[in-house]
């Protein structure tokens, strides 16, 4: 039987309207509920006494209800529903607001469980604790006596159902259970097979079972994860790609023509690349490094390399503001080879070329007369073909999925690949999420810069903020005055920068010129503020986001962050990154998220990240804790990369089990490389079903 397409709506108590319950909950198969784990668990063979409990900590409690009823708040805004709640050692209150259906629930004489947050508030007292109600077949042994699994549940479905439910599924479908896992694995790492490991881990015999079942579930996982990684990288390895020439006179001159030397960073990269690209194995590697540690330049050398074997390069980046700064950055650093006889010839690829023009690019990169194509993901239409495709570069991997990595690659035969971002991550992290990468980390500045002055100040420093402003323009300075724009009220906040814009080029700086930039502007338009700004005709830019990747203006040095609250901590540091590119002191300033004027007052997660963003200037520490606020998922947007969510499994927390699951998912391929041997056969299917349709297929 195949538990993945078996509907959960026949178990036994679910139905029509809990199956659409369930479903909320992403539950649609037997699978799924039996992979729906528990959030954590209440040891309910015993319960400390409420006496005894700690205020300030968590607790789960026991008692019979005293009283219970609804009372208005004093301001007569909220309606407050309580119960007293004793089991003869003291009594607690259990306070909900705003939710007095409750009433309903709670019954005089009822035994209730409940879990919370113990304060003082004239009374003991938990506010919006969880809480079961008793029945009175307390005989009933999934509910009481043992250690209970809670589960994250939706509207209208309550824990002992749900809990029911899955016991029921466990007790009926278990047995239908295979272990996918390699036997030999399964003893050497972790004897209980999985059938096992998923009773205990709804429904632990102990503590110490539960948690040999939990690291048997997350190995699973990180060991599926892995086999997928490494047959990506097998397919990608095996393919016979370009075997580029790596000198050359064109690969000197350019160097020589540069202004300053190479960082050591960038020639060890620089290296690293030149020998991926000289191997016939098509390179596919992530270069990492702080924004302004001088990728850009690194990737052009690459391009150059392709270029001068007659091969043509491509360079594709997230957003248009990013292609067109590319694109001349490009024939900036290019325009010196042209005194050395060298002509090299690039274009422009992103929505706003049309027309004519377009269809000139187009036919031009298809006879090969364009050396290299900078673009949008343009780019990747169907009616760009390239004559030679060589290299394609790929800036800010967060922003491309697989997919898109993969349709510009497949307009080459096997041409090399080389992925850029300016948010790094941690190296172990890298190489286990980005298996499929090999990885470059330019992990040094060049010379000459200033560390950037940092601070977060309350909005009734906006004054001496503008009062700085001001100073430093005096001085003959730049600034940037960056909003931000949320996709979710797009029109609102858009609005909300124009304002801005207009009160500070009437009223507070009516005699400078204050550019607006964001992204709903028109090229032409984009690239006129733009200018203006480089060039120093105006002085202050008020910006969205757009200025977060690419802009080079080294005479700015006073970046100004509205609502910095609403950014994220990487995404801070990108933006910081615009500033401190010269030779005077650079500040970033924060205003607002904090303090009297600003509510509601900022919550400790965005305390924390503010605060980490003013102390740390670190790109790679910066990475580190923003992975620890927001966690692996939503940091590295694994969705994008086409590989299944880990359930139980945290890239962070579990480091230890995950290089295990990888030396063993290595050697098992090592051993039998294409998954054929019979006691690897349901370990195929189950890779197969996981990831057909995620990425193309390796054991095809
Ligand atoms: P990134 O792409 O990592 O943000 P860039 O390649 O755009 O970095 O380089 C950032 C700035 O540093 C540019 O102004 C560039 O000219 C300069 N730069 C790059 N490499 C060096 C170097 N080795 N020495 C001095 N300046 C450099
Ligand atoms: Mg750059």
């Amino acid at each position: 039987m195949d538990l993945t397409r078996e509907s959960a709506q026949y178990v036994k108590g679910v139905g029509p309207h809990r199956f659409k319950l369930l479903n909320r909950l992403g539950i649609q198969t037997i699978w799924d509920l039996l992979t729906y784990y528990p959030r954590r668990y209440e040891d309910r063979s015993q319960f400390i006494p409420i006496a005894r409990t700690k205020v300030g900590e968590f607790h789960t409690i026991r008692g019979e209800v005293l009283v219970s009823g609804v009372r208005q708040t004093k301001t007569r805004k909220m309606s407050l529903f309580e119960i007293a709640v004793s089991d003869g050692s003291r009594i607690i209150y259990g306070v909900w607001f705003n939710q007095p259906y409750l009433k309903d629930y709670f019954r005089v004489g009822d035994k209730v469980i409940l879990y919370g947050k113990v304060e003082v508030f004239q009374h003991l007292q938990m506010s919006s604790p969880e809480f079961e109600i008793l029945t009175n077949d307390e005989e009933d042994s999934l509910h009481m006596g043992r250690v209970v699994p809670i589960y994250p549940l939706t509207q209208g479905l309550t824990q002992r159902p749900l809990r029911g439910i899955i016991y029921q599924s466990l007790e009926r479908y278990l047995p239908d259970v295979k272990d996918p896992m390699p036997g030999v694995v399964v003893e050497r790492y972790h004897p209980m097979v999985l059938a096992r490991a998923l009773q205990e881990v709804h429904f632990p015999t102990d503590f110490t079972q539960l948690k040999l079942a939990r690291e048997r579930i997350i190995f699973q996982e990180f060991f599926f994860l892995q086999m997928a990684i490494a047959l990506r990288r097998r397919q990608i390895t095996v393919k016979e790609g370009i075997r580029h020439q790596v000198e050359g006179k064109l690969l000197k001159d350019f160097s020589e023509s540069l202004p300053f030397q190479w960082t050591g960073a960038q020639k060890r990269v620089i290296a690293e690349i030149a020998a991926d690209l000289s191997s016939s194995r098509p390179m596919n590697r992530l270069l990492e490094g702080e924004v302004g540690s001088g990728k850009t330049l690194v990737a052009i050398y690459a391009l150059l390399i392709a270029v001068q074997g007659k091969y043509q390069g491509a360079m594709m980046a997230p957003t248009e503001i990013l292609a067109e700064q590319h694109y001349r950055t490009l024939q900036k650093w290019l325009a010196p080879l042209r005194e050395k006889g060298w002509e090299i010839r690039v274009t422009l690829l992103t929505g706003e070329i049309a027309g004519p023009q377009k269809s000139q690019a187009l036919a031009m990169i298809q006879m090969g007369q364009i050396h290299v194509v900078v673009g949008t993901h343009a780019l990747i239409e169907e009616n760009v073909r390239f004559h030679r495709l060589g290299l394609a570069v790929i800036d800010e991997q967060h922003r491309f999925g697989v997919d898109q990595r993969a349709s510009l690659t497949r307009k080459g035969n096997h041409p090399d690949v080389l992925v850029m971002t300016a948010t790094p991550i941690p190296r172990t992290l890298a190489m286990t999420v980005y298996g499929d990468l090999d990885i470059s980390i330019l992990d040094e500045l060049p010379p000459g810069r200033k560390p950037i002055k940092s601070y977060w100040v309350e909005e009734e420093k906006r004054e001496r903020v503008y009062r700085f402003i001001r100073q430093k323009t005096e001085e003959g300075r730049q600034v940037y005055i960056v909003y931000p724009l949320i996709e979710e009220s797009e029109k609102v906040d858009l609005k909300a920068a124009v304002k801005m814009h207009r009160q500070l080029s009437k009223e507070i700086f009516p005699d400078l010129k204050v550019g607006l930039l964001h992204g709903k502007m028109k090229s032409l338009e984009k690239e006129r503020v733009m200018e203006d700004f480089r060039d120093g005709v105006s002085q202050i830019l008020v910006s969205t986001v757009v200025i977060e990747v690419g802009i080079d203006v080294p005479n700015a040095t006073v970046m100004v962050i509205e609502h910095p609250e609403r950014f994220g901590l990487s995404q801070l540091h990108q933006l910081r990154g615009r500033i401190g590119r010269g030779e005077h002191e650079s500040y970033c300033i924060l205003i607002g998220g904090v303090g009297a004027g600003f509510k509601p007052a900022p919550t400790d997660e965005v305390r924390d990240r503010l605060s980490a963003f003013v102390e740390l200037s670190d790109g790679f520490r910066i990475a580190e804790k923003d992975l620890e606020i927001r966690g692996p998922g939503e940091f590295l947007g694994t969705r994008q990369h086409g590989l299944p969510e880990l359930k139980l499994a945290n890239l962070i927390r579990d480091q230890g089990i995950l290089e295990q699951a990888r030396g063993e998912a290595q050697q098992l391929l090592e051993q039998d490389s294409m998954l054929e041997k019979p006691e690897n056969r349901l370990l195929r299917g189950e890779l197969e079903r996981l990831y057909t349709g995620k990425f193309e297929w390796a054991l095809a």
